[in-house]
């Protein structure tokens, strides 16, 4: 079997080998590799303890050693390596305290979450271990569970929305005892950190399939329990419809979406524990979308100054009758409207007129756009200064 594997798994496992530990490729990379799309991030298990990986590696990050998981550092990239396991009693659908290391490949897959993630490849070259029928199931596209769904989903809750993740990335279908435990369950996926359903539905929203998976969130009651700002959403359709034909792109879709809601999605945003700058974009970008669009190059230009590193986004996310043609091209025609193409550095203006950073010096920033904006041509060092300086003197055309 070609898996086509980096060259940097060959010689991991032979060091493993030998000091007589075996070696595994594991999880979402080998079930990528196994239908032949390009696989990320290698999970390696391995029989060895923590710190026998620790020994045996030059370049080590011990990532996770109580769980048993080390980052091993090579010239083609860095892996994660983690000891057999067989993961001991889940407390109210969390992770367990305790880890036992285990030596059967087997006993490891057993743990795992559904069946096309439960296979492992032993490495250098083979054999496929995959006691759970992972290979069947990824050619007839299913996802199912390892073990009894209901089960398995009680232990964590996570996998409820995992399963959904899977069926946006790859566009699988949930096999029915699944399905049915994860509508049963679903009240479940409450308990669970913001952090992790936060993760999920990013996931989700920039799989390829993310209207299939949204779809179902919505059907077993997950967008009113996790998500409750997104039940605002009156036209859902609409804006599934307009989510597929955005590209994969995270924070664009999140516009998206948050462009349906009818209150400022703070809330929301919160939820999704987004950093405060995309945050902060997110939620000027909302503001804008649904505002009047400008109208008249007058005012276009004003919109465009005010709001320029929202444009690709407002462009690519505006709906409305009105064709905002003339902004996208006054936007990409006219490049002196980003502040930051201004000809003389704020160090430089601060200098020439004695002002410290502030809104004095905003001001004069702003002053000498719109001369540029008037006469492209003032766009220059010398002649900026000039204006400068005379703005620090009261001297302008106006006074
Ligand atoms: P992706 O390509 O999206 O990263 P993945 O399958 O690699 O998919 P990860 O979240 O990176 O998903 O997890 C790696 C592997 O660990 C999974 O394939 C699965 O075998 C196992 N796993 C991860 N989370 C869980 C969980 N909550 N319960 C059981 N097994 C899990
Ligand atoms: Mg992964």
């Amino acid at each position: 079997m070609d898996l086509t594997l980096p060259a940097d798994l060959r010689t991991i496992a032979q060091k493993l080998a030998l000091a007589g530990e075996e070696c595994y490729l594991v999880g979402g990379a080998l079930r990528d590799r196994l239908m032949a799309i390009p696989a990320h991030d290698y999970d390696l298990a391995t029989t060895a303890k923590p710190a026998k990986v620790v020994e045996i590696f030059e370049k080590v990050i011990p990532t996770g050693i109580k769980h048993g998981t080390v980052t091993i550092i090579m010239p083609g990239g860095q892996y994660e390596i983690t000891t057999l396991r067989a993961d001991g009693a889940y407390k109210d659908g969390r992770r367990p305290e305790a880890v036992n290391f285990i030596s059967k490949i087997e006993d490891d897959l057993a743990r795992r979450d559904f069946t096309i993630n439960a296979i492992a490849y032993k490495l250098p070259s083979g054999p496929l271990c995959d006691p759970f029928g992972g290979q069947p199931d990824l050619k007839a596209q299913l996802i199912r569970t390892v073990g009894q769904a209901e089960e398995r989903f009680k232990e964590d809750a996570l996998r409820i929305l995992r399963a959904a993740r899977f069926m946006a990335k790859l566009g699988f279908e949930i096999v029915p005892e699944t399905y049915k435990a994860m509508q049963k369950l679903a009240p479940l996926t409450a308990g669970l950190s913001k952090e992790r359903t936060a993760q999920e539905f990013c996931l989700v929203l920039t799989a390829p399939q993310a209207t299939k998976a949204l779809n179902l969130f919505k059907k077993i009651g997950l967008i009113e329990l996790l998500w409750p700002e997104l039940t605002a959403i009156s036209a859902w359709e609409e804006c599934l419809n307009g989510l597929a034909g955005l590209p994969l792109e995270r924070t664009l879709r999140l516009g998206h979406l948050f462009s349906y809601l009818p209150q400022e999605p703070k809330s929301l945003a919160e939820r999704l524990v987004l950093p405060a700058k995309e945050r902060n974009h997110l939620i000027a970008l909302w503001h804008i979308l649904r505002a009047a669009p400008p109208q008249g190059i007058a005012t276009e230009r004003e919109f465009i100054a005010q709001n320029y590193s929202l444009i690709p986004d407002y462009l690519a996310l505006f709906r409305g009758p009105e064709s905002l043609r003339t902004l996208a091209e006054r936007y990409q025609s006219e490049p002196l409207y980003n502040d930051k193409n201004l000809a003389i550095k704020s160090n430089d203006l601060m200098e020439l007129c004695a002002l410290k950073a502030g809104p004095a010096l905003g001001e004069l920033r702003r002053y000498l756009l719109e001369k540029v904006w008037e006469n492209p041509d003032l766009n220059e060092r010398e002649a900026l200064s000039v204006l400068a300086k005379n703005w620090a003197q009261g001297i302008t055309d106006e006074s």
